[in-house]
């Protein structure tokens, strides 16, 4: 489809965006906002500002795009998402205009400016989708060899499937949570003495999962699948994502069915969605595939994207050590192929579906995607800044993952995921 406007580098906004941060003209996410005064509706983040897409809308700023009110005035992005990526790409394109300085129509009406722009201190975030179907993927060849190394056979621990298939499961939706959402440590049977029967008991290696997810648009039907050609088209942006895990509880009852009550109990997504679009200028190459993979899941150009992603862990009443750096561009399997495998069955996604990339490891060992590899299965525990070790995550730790993109001086990013475990209920 070409260039998209809105990811010019030159392009400058008159709204002030401060040094280093996740939110330049070139980004402008969508979420969902809501404000003392205002109800919930669509929002897009610029600086240290978000715009009222329900208010521009009614000031009459998305003329001549196929976009009506309940797009905007809502709770959820679905309404808006359900109109597709030429009506989302229009509207965002539209917004990057009007926020640029080579654009006065916003700009020099004090009295619309004051009514749409709105100071982020004011603005409570909302889960942005309603999300139907959530599915995990396990896409990370570092990640999967890890635990493969750890659970079963190091010599053999990847699975014969695994460089074959864009390996998978289905998730539960109604535990996807945001941003700033308490989770509690999460209870159920465990074998602590391998020789003895399992206990119930809370929790004793609770993990969190580095993950990115992304945010579908409307499918085909039933009986149809979608290509690695079209993918780009179904998917409308991408969030961060903590895959929350109890590895204990995991142990236990994997086999032969996979995760069930150790991975379903808490997933958080950070709040603004930052679109495909606005990632374009961050593609990058992804590992070469060896063995060839099928037909169906071969692509043309580059499918990846350069995101570097850190995980930070807090203690409660102390401060931030960060414990991982690593980067989406470590993935195996891209997110074009994950789409299209899901698919190929003629399984059908929906609007607003979520996709978790799985655990994202990068090559060295401060690059793991979770404390079961950081801190391998307990055997390394890690060491924080205010003294504290870590085999995995404690009551009162506050996990926050971020992410950003950086090129020729323009750095996007996703914010902050940030999570607080609360002991067992
Ligand atoms: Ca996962």
């Amino acid at each position: 489809m070409g260039a998209i406007a809105a990811n010019d580098p030159t392009l400058m906004s008159w709204v002030n965006v401060p040094q280093g941060s996740d939110f330049p003209i070139q980004n402008l996410p969508f979420g969902i906002i809501k404000t003392e005064d205002l109800s919930p509706r669509v929002g897009v983040r610029i600086g240290d500002h978000v715009l009222d897409l329900k208010s521009m809308f009614v000031l009459g700023y998305f003329e001549n795009i196929a976009v009506e009110l309940s797009d905007f005035d809502a709770p959820f992005l679905n309404g808006f998402m359900r109109k597709g990526k030429k009506v989302t790409r229009d509207v965002r394109n539209r917004i990057s205009k009007l926020l640029s300085t080579a654009n006065d129509d916003l700009r020099h009406n004090e009295h619309h400016v004051a009514q749409v722009l709105i100071p982020v201190e004011q603005i409570t975030m909302c889960m942005p989708v309603q999300i139907g179907d959530y599915t995990d993927f396990y896409s990370s060849r570092e990640h999967a060899t890890n635990v493969g190394m750890m659970f079963r056979d190091p010599a053999n621990a990847l699975l014969p499937n695994w460089l074959w298939i864009p390996v998978g499961y289905h998730g539960r939706a109604s535990s996807v949570i945001l941003s700033g959402e308490a989770i509690h440590r999460p209870k159920g049977q465990i074998k602590p003495d391998p020789q003895a029967n399992p206990i119930f008991s809370p929790c004793r290696n609770l993990d969190f999962e580095l993950e990115t997810g992304f945010i579908t648009y409307e499918g085909k039907a039933l009986g149809d699948s979608i290509s690695t050609e079209e993918a780009e088209d179904y998917i409308f942006g991408m969030v961060l994502f903590n895959d929350w895990s109890a590895r204990d509880i995991q142990t236990w009852e994997y086999v032969p069915l996979g995760p069930f009550l150790a991975k379903n109990f808490a997933s958080s997504i950070s709040a603004w969605i930052v679109t495909l679009d606005a990632l374009q200028p961050f593609k990058t190459d992804s590992p070469s595939q060896e063995p060839e993979v099928l037909d169906y899941l071969k692509c043309e150009g580059q499918k990846s994207y350069d995101i570097a992603l850190e995980i930070g862990i807090q203690p409660e009443d102390s401060m931030e050590t960060t414990i991982s750096r690593s980067n989406f561009k470590y993935m195996y399997w891209n997110m074009a192929q994950q789409l299209a495998h899901h698919t190929v069955n003629g399984c059908n996604i929906r609007c607003g579906d979520l996709m978790g990339s799985g655990t994202i490891s990068g090559p060295t060992e401060d690059s793991y995607g979770s404390m079961l590899e950081l801190a391998w299965k307990g055997t390394k525990p890690l060491k924080l800044s205010d003294g504290s070790e870590r085999k995995f995550i404690q009551d009162g730790d506050t996990v926050i993952m971020r992410g950003h993109c950086e090129k020729n001086g323009i750095r996007i990013g996703f914010g902050e995921l940030s999570t607080k475990v609360l002991p067992a209920k």
